[in-house]
């Protein structure tokens, strides 16, 4: 399971050269990523769809190579690219980040949302013969079998529904199969990990806890990826089914609150659920920055007054948008060193030692902040494989981290509907 078996294996065989053995390697790792349903499960993609002027039936890799991408108009993702890298099915994510909590802002946020859902929609129809929409893993092992990419909806930001909870049977049936409670900063549902201003419920609202009770009856899955650590423990107790974390790390490997500390790993793991692994390099491995890249952001922090670069989550969102443009102009001019598959996979190798190879997965946030150095786009997702491979996980294992944990999650909370609603 681990690299002692890969050094083992490499030790009892001396007379294979180094180079015999990588090709084997490669052409093994090949092989299995090839027949494996590969699943990501978090892409903000939609965001460049509902903007315009950007083709996803086209290799757009040569459009802006920021570290973050999406904000210089650059995307991580399309067709061909998900070709590429052998990617079968992606979720895309009806993202919104947080805006006024006012009776305004809330109708505006749920209107956002609606013309996200439209440009999927009108995306997708144009694309026919290449992409199709799916809700349930029967469908996209259906679609999977055409050589079609499979397309899932997930929607990241609770502020979508406002206050009105119908929102979500509204979601559901334009195919959203989950929803991330909140974003960067606390909204009326619950806590964030990453809110300057600290906890305002110690977890769930009380209109948090008829969010998760809505979604466990429709049979949407409850995505806790940026939710605080007591928001967490809150849905892991009221859940009636197992839940996800579409997007997030191991704590213990990178200190970040994003990532999520081995006694969380355990419950969920304890609650059947699964945490997909983000490849944003912060959330990844800290590496220290330059000194130049550092007085320039240091300059940029003090322009907007901000203590730190998290504190650009609780800018209004207008100003949000300028300061994170203005980020990510820095990032072309001093880029920052990425992490690198080999510690991301490092991620993979701790969540699977505490919480089992049943409860892990890939949720890359390409398009809302995923690269590594060696994963910069989907079109590089063999490289995880070719890593896990190499670290002696099997066949497999490595099927169960590319869908299969994520896809028997979906079913159980499909099913958990249909228990709910008949026991009503
Ligand atoms: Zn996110």
């Amino acid at each position: 399971m681990k690299n002692w078996i890969y050094t083992t294996l490499v030790a009892a065989c001396p007379v294979i050269p180094a180079l015999a053995q990588d090709a084997a390697l490669l052409k093994k790792a090949h092989k299995i990523h090839e027949k494996a349903f590969t699943l990501d499960t978090h892409a903000d993609t939609p965001m460049l769809l509902s903007r315009g002027g950007f083709d996803v039936t086209k290799d757009n890799s040569a459009r802006g190579s920021s570290a973050t991408g999406v904000m210089m108009g650059s995307s991580k993702v399309d067709y061909p690219r998900m070709c590429k890298g052998g990617l079968d099915g992606i979720f895309w994510a009806v993202y919104l980040g947080q805006g006024p909590r006012t009776p305004e802002g809330h109708a505006l946020a749920q209107k956002r949302a609606i013309s996200i859902f439209n440009a999927i929609d009108s995306t997708l129809k144009a694309t026919t013969s290449e992409a199709e929409l799916a809700t349930t893993p029967e469908d996209a092992y259906r679609i999977g079998k055409t050589g079609k990419r499979v397309i899932f909806i997930g929607v990241e930001n609770g502020y979508t529904m406002g206050h009105d909870i119908s929102m979500l049977k509204n979601f559901y049936d334009r195919g959203a199969r989950y929803m991330t409670l909140c974003h960067s900063s606390n909204n009326d549902i619950c806590d964030s990990s990453t809110d300057p201003k600290g906890a305002e419920y110690q977890g769930l609202s009380s209109l948090g806890e008829g969010v998760v009770a809505e979604m466990n009856r429709l049979g949407m899955m409850v995505d806790v990826s940026h939710v605080s650590d007591s928001t967490f423990y809150d849905v892991i107790r009221l859940s009636k089914v197992p839940i996800i974390a579409s997007h997030s790390g191991a704590r213990a490997i990178c200190n970040h609150p994003r990532n999520i500390t081995d006694d969380m790993l355990r419950a969920l793991a304890k609650n059947g659920g699964v945490i997909q692994l983000n490849l944003l390099s912060d959330y990844v491995k800290t590496i220290p920055p330059s000194q130049e890249r550092e007085a320039a952001l240091q300059a940029m922090l003090t322009k907007w007054g901000l203590k730190d670069r998290r504190a650009m989550m609780g800018l209004p969102e207008e100003d949000q948008k300028r300061a994170r443009a203005e980020f990510m102009a820095l990032n072309q001019k001093y880029p920052v060193q990425l992490a690198t598959v080999k510690d991301a996979v490092d991620h993979i190798d701790h969540m699977v030692k505490i919480a089992g190879i049943d409860h892990v997965g890939m949720g890359a946030d390409f398009d809302g902040g995923g690269a590594l150095a060696d994963c910069f786009d989907v079109s590089q997702y063999e490289n995880v494989t070719i890593e896990l491979v190499r670290r002696g996980y099997s066949k497999r294992d490595i099927e169960k981290i590319w869908g299969g944990n994520f896809f028997r999650v979906m079913k159980e909370v499909d099913k958990g509907a249909v228990k709910v609603v008949a026991a009503n």
